[in-house]
């Protein structure tokens, strides 16, 4: 099927596309990778009257240190994640999931924030988001608006920081207001951690049957510090196991700990029975994989 018409914008800076959702905000899709929107255009799943293509915003590409963080800007396609050498030397969980990002046309469009834009609970990066305790960076055009004529005029718009969890708000709907451009994700960086995605998938590009996400941070001693835990698929959304990671905090990490996460991990989530396996099996499967990843988040942590 082909998409319904629409208006199609291509904004030469950043300025230009805040103006464009200040103006048009309800009608308006940004157009990243393209890799999720354009199949449900195609679909008619989505109709926006207009797109707005953000692939020629100068200096929204970047992936690097900065402030103590590592930020990935909105143009970072996934295959540039999968190369980058900040991420292989800050990011253990994020360099372990980018290769299993689909399949190399998709990872050479598709970008990190358009799939958390997205928030397909069936998307592999929000899991590791959640995780990892990233901040999603939202922009919109500073302005001023009376809400009834004669009311005193109100100061809207800026920049705002949203912890991942607040930013993913439902399956398909996260906190972003539709005069929003989400320019760029923010991961906290650690001095000693290590972490980790699992994926079970039938082929390769396929999404996750369940993908688990791991991050463990320790001190000194050896003790867990910060713990994440997030799962993909087995879930109405991506679902991250605070009761699984309060466990480990405070604990020396050890066998019998990452067990005990693993049942808690099991018990959280909810599969459903599909062609790719039944709801027993998938819980099973996080089981597993959360104890794997722990083991390997740790091995990564300690070397
Ligand atoms: C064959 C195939 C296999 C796939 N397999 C996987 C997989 O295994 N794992 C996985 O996680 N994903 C998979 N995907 C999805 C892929 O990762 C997409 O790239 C990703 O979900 C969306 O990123 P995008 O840049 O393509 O966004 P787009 O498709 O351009 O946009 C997606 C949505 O996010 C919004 N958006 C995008 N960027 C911004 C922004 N900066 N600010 C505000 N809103 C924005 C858009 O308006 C739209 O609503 C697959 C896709 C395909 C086609």
């Amino acid at each position: 099927m082909y998409p319904r018409p629409f208006d199609y914008l291509v904004p030469s800076t950043k300025e230009e596309a805040l103006d464009i959702l200040a103006e048009r905000g309800d009608e308006v899709k940004i157009l990243a990778g393209g890799q999720s929107l354009i199949p449900m255009m195609k679909l008619r799943f989505a109709s926006p009257a207009t797109l707005v293509d953000i692939n020629r915003l100068p200096n929204l590409n970047a992936i690097e240190i900065q402030n103590g963080h590592v930020r990935i800007q909105a143009l970072a396609r996934h295959a540039d994640v999968v190369r980058s050498e900040v991420v292989k030397a800050e990011n253990a969980a994020i360099a372990s999931a980018a290769p299993w990002i689909a399949d190399p046309l998709v990872r050479n469009l598709g970008t990190l924030c358009g799939s958390v834009a997205h928030h397909d609970p069936e998307g592999d990066w929000a899991s590791v988001m959640l995780a990892v305790g990233a901040e999603v960076v939202a922009e919109s055009r500073e302005r001023s608006v009376q809400s009834h004529p004669g009311s005193d005029a109100q100061h809207v718009g800026g920049t705002r920081v949203i912890p991942i969890e607040d930013f993913l708000v439902d399956m398909f709907a996260t906190a972003l207001h539709p005069t929003e451009l989400l320019t760029e994700v923010r991961i906290p960086r650690y001095a000693r951690g290590g972490g980790d995605y699992q994926k079970l998938e039938r082929k390769i590009g396929d999404y996750a049957t369940v993908g688990v996400a791991t991050h463990l941070e320790l001190d000194d001693a050896g003790v867990i510090t910060r713990a994440g835990i997030a799962l993909t698929s087995v879930y109405y959304r991506n679902l991250k196991v605070p009761e699984a990671e309060a466990v480990l905090v405070g604990n020396a990490p050890s066998e019998g700990l990452f067990a005990e996460a693993a049942q808690i991990a099991k018990a959280a989530c909810d599969p459903t029975d599909d062609v790719r396996g039944s709801a027993a099996y998938k819980r099973d499967i996080v089981r597993v994989f959360v104890e794997r990843g722990l083991a390997n988040s740790l091995a990564k942590a300690q070397g």
